[in-house]
């Protein structure tokens, strides 16, 4: 991966959050308030802005910019955890090119700090039940030779089944927490939205 792979994932991320801004908030109506769409769209617009903007000198201080302004402009929940955890990733790839091996690391990065900052483990119907399979995923490709388009559509594919598996789940973290049993039947929307950030990567490599 290098500077301009990374913008082009961040565009996509971008462009899918602006795609299916509709359908997140009326995944978060169901189980929240309703603004998933709406905090993904600003804050990844902004982020695009920030990232065209700069003039980086590794892949991660595209990654660590784009998670410093989702942090300032998203609330809610999932501006801190995005933003922390494009952070976290952004840390680990001070190199004007990286490798799969470096992304994986990233990517692992990454899951640590939304568990450490949220508390979630897998089951709990957030956005760590399609980041979690999805970096795995991405560490076993990259374990059997596999490149980054590869390994990042490995991600996405898990991300999207993790994503899938949060409809019969109960939620115990986030707002969706609070319906208790009603939260059971939906889909969690930043399990969605996760699996929209890691096809948009696999998009983005495969170019
Ligand atoms: P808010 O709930 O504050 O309105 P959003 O609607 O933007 O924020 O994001 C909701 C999503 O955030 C949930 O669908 C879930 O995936 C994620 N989330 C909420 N709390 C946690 C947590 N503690 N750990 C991991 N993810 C969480
Ligand atoms: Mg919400
Ligand atoms: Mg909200």
């Amino acid at each position: 991966m290098d500077i301009e792979l990374a913008r082009a994932w961040v565009r996509g991320i971008d462009a899918a959050v602006e795609r299916e801004r509709e359908r997140l908030g009326e995944l978060d109506a169901a189980v929240g308030d309703g603004d998933h769409g709406e905090n993904l769209r600003r804050g990844f617009s902004s982020a695009v802005e920030a990232v065209e903007a700069m003039d980086p000198d590794s892949v991660g201080a595209v990654l660590t910019k784009t998670g410093t302004t989702l942090v300032s402009r998203v609330g809610g929940a999932s501006g801190p955890l995005y933003g922390s955890a494009f952070r976290a990733a952004g840390k680990r790839l001070a190199a004007e090119r990286v490798e799969p091996e470096d992304v994986g690391a990233a990517l692992s990065a990454a899951l640590e700090e939304v568990r450490r900052l949220g508390g979630a483990q897998t089951g709990d119907k957030t956005m760590v039940d399609a980041l979690a399979p999805a970096v795995d995923a991405f560490l076993k490709a990259v374990d059997s030779g596999g490149g980054l388009s590869e390994a990042a559509r490995a991600a996405a594919d898990a991300a999207e089944e993790g994503a899938r598996a949060t409809e019969p789940l109960q939620a115990r973290k986030g707002r969706a927490s609070y319906l208790g049993e009603r939260s059971i039947g939906h889909l969690d929307p930043g399990a969605v939205s996760t699996a929209l950030v890691l096809r948009a990567l696999a998009e983005a490599a495969a170019q």
